[in-house]
């Protein structure tokens, strides 16, 4: 049976006090999460404090991007091998507010992902399309893109670690939700491209659903036959809504 997971995007919110806290509360929470995975992606200044916070629970760690270089002069970049010892087991990349906001492309992800498997963190690999893309009929197109770049050039041992998210970017953070069916639809499409490279081991990838993911809708997108969690943005924000995600399956 494939992982069912539900990881939180935090993204540059909470002080690393608060963030704390909040990793406290979901680990306090957690033993109601049967047979999911748990996940914090966490602001590199709270690797520390949510560590200690989640030590010796079973929620883990992940950061939401990572240098596409291994060291040196890179001011204000973080390496992969500086995530790692904190414990991190994962890390958010291709997210569409970095390809928007830092002109990240598929050959700057490619680098990413080698940094992150160099390093033993599993990527959390976002794919989605834009509003227009979608409207103009490409969203599978735009899809088969961001993976045929990116996911073709891991090995089949790299690729057995690969988490994918689809994220339609006109979904986050606006409160519109992709409907069950519409999740399932492309949810379907990315596994059957990614068998096209990797065959039936692709049948084992956790591609999780994000986008204005919430307790109210979590339980019918979670459903669908391809879709294997979410990734959560605004909702991870409240251990409450988070953990009532998890528990939608
Ligand atoms: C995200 O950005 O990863 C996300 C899913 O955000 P939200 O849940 O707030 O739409």
């Amino acid at each position: 049976m494939r992982q069912k997971i539900v990881a939180g995007n935090w993204k540059m919110n909470t002080t690393p006090a608060e963030g704390e806290a909040l990793a406290k509360a979901v680990v306090a929470a957690s033993s109601e999460v049967k047979g999911v995975t748990l996940i914090l992606g966490v602001p590199f200044t709270h690797l520390c404090p949510v560590s200690k916070a989640i030590a010796g629970s079973d929620v883990k760690l992940s950061a939401q991007d990572c240098s596409a270089h291994d060291k040196g002069a890179y001011t204000g970049e973080v390496a992969a091998s500086m995530i790692a010892p904190f414990g991190a087991g994962y890390v958010i990349l291709g997210h569409s507010e970095r390809r928007e906001y830092h002109g990240e492309d598929s050959a700057i992800l490619n680098e990413k992902m080698k940094q992150a498997y160099a390093n033993g963190l599993a990527p959390i690999y976002c794919v989605g399309e834009k509003l227009e893309e979608r409207e103009a009929g490409k969203h599978f197109d735009v899809v088969t893109k961001q993976i045929e770049e990116v996911v073709f050039n891991l090995s089949d041992e790299q690729f057995d670690k690969l988490v994918v998210a689809y994220e339609p970017v006109w979904a986050i953070g606006t409160g519109k939700t992709a409907t069950a069916d519409q999740a399932q639809e492309i949810h379907a499409h990315i596994r059957k491209v990614l068998a096209s490279k990797f065959g039936a081991k692709a049948e084992n990838t956790p591609i999780l659903y994000g986008g204005s993911c919430k307790p109210s809708n979590a339980a019918e997108i979670f459903s669908k036959a391809d879709v294997d969690g979410g990734l959560i943005g605004g909702a991870a924000l409240k251990a409450e809504d988070f953990i009532a995600i998890a528990k939608a399956f």
